[in-house]
């Protein structure tokens, strides 16, 4: 018998396409007490929240679509771009060995 109660895990939304997702598959943007915005790759970072796809579409669409800044309520800084599309690679290369156990 397979357990009635499937463990629901928790998900989040993508500010850029709005698609609703574990938020494993997102990455976490974090807008520090300090205002320093920056990507948040543990997703415990103190501070202002938002979520976006692992997908470099959505990193540049929710930035120059302004959702990101809007989510976020603060101005995005020019290098952010780059360093979240330089961390989504991290990942899916860590996701990729994970995948193959
Ligand atoms: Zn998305």
């Amino acid at each position: 018998m397979a357990p009635r109660a499937v463990r629901r895990l928790p998900t989040r939304s993508c500010v850029a396409c709005r698609t609703s997702r574990d938020k494993h598959d997102l990455i976490r943007v974090v807008r520090r007490p300090d205002g320093t915005v920056q990507a948040d790759p543990t997703g415990k970072a103190n501070g202002r929240g938002a979520y976006v796809c692992t997908d470099v579409a959505c990193i540049t669409n929710g930035i120059e679509r302004g959702t990101l800044a809007r989510a976020l309520e603060t101005k995005i800084p020019a290098g952010l771009r780059e360093e979240l599309v330089a961390r989504i690679e991290t990942m899916s290369i860590e996701g990729g060995a994970r995948g193959q156990e």
